[in-house]
């Protein structure tokens, strides 16, 4: 039995320090992670961290808070970061208009413009969509046929949404939301709908600690298992047998040996 982290940030300062948490994770059988860059800084943070770990890979992106802030240069050097060794998506990209930090039109121009270089690289691509849903599934669509693979992370929706993507042949990522107790009826909908063909586990490490270490700050890849247990319990399956199944769809979906 083993599992992957598909979304962590260890470089960011809550974990960045804390090199137990490798440990910890491969003790739970958590034995593979994709390390998230969203901004300059933190895409360096990242490139210097993978190599050290056998099973640890990066996604690089600039998330969509940062979008009127990004110069051209910014772009070039995501473009360049990317074609690094251990690099197998981009992302996190995507729109956020829950705290709208850059206008909706600068975020889609630098949404837009990472597509573009997931396409050129045939890297899949790792989505962040905050109260975006239309103007996301919009923006994906004009790069129809180019894109190598989309999964639409930390997913928070409805069995409704979950459906449009699974039509579009994307796929869906959750995190320990999925273990709260309040407020997550419909992700809990979707889930039931997603097949393990489509979906993926995550953290978002340092955020969204599951239940029962909901309180524990900061959330580590260790407690992935949280979340991997709720979702076997949802499919009525057993542990190992959804943990290996998913496991190989993070595998499929990252193009990882
Ligand atoms: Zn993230």
């Amino acid at each position: 039995m083993e599992l992957i982290d598909t979304h962590t940030h260890l470089t960011f300062a809550e974990l960045e320090n804390d090199i137990a948490v490798i440990a910890r994770s491969k003790e739970a059988k958590v034995t593979g992670w994709i390390t998230v860059g969203t901004d300059r800084a933190q895409i360096e943070k990242v490139l210097a961290l993978v190599p050290k770990y056998d099973n640890m890979y990066a996604a690089l992106g600039i998330h969509p808070h940062y979008a009127k802030d990004v110069s051209s240069a910014d772009i070039s050097f995501l473009k360049s970061a990317a074609q690094t060794d251990k690099v197998v998506a981009i992302g996190e990209t995507g729109l956020d208009y829950h705290y709208t930090y850059s206008e909706a039109e600068e975020q889609k121009g630098l949404f837009s413009k990472q597509l573009e270089i997931a396409a050129k690289l045939s890297l899949p691509v790792v989505v962040h969509c905050r109260n975006a849903f239309d103007d996301t599934m919009q923006i994906l669509g004009r790069f129809a046929g180019t894109l190598t693979g989309v999964v639409i992370h930390c997913f928070s929706g409805s069995a409704e949404q979950a459906r449009v993507i699974l039509e579009r042949g994307y796929y869906i990522s959750f995190t320990g939301m999925v273990t709260f107790k309040k407020n997550v009826a419909q992700t809990i909908e979707a889930a039931k709908i997603v097949p393990l063909d489509r979906m993926m586990l995550e953290t978002d490490c340092p955020y969204i600690s599951p239940e029962p270490v909901r309180n524990k700050r900061p959330c580590e890849p260790a407690f992935l298992v949280h979340t991997a247990r709720k979702l076997a319990e949802l499919k009525g399956m057993d542990f190992a047998d959804f943990a290996r199944q998913v496991t190989k769809t993070s595998r499929n979906f990252f193009n990882l040996p």
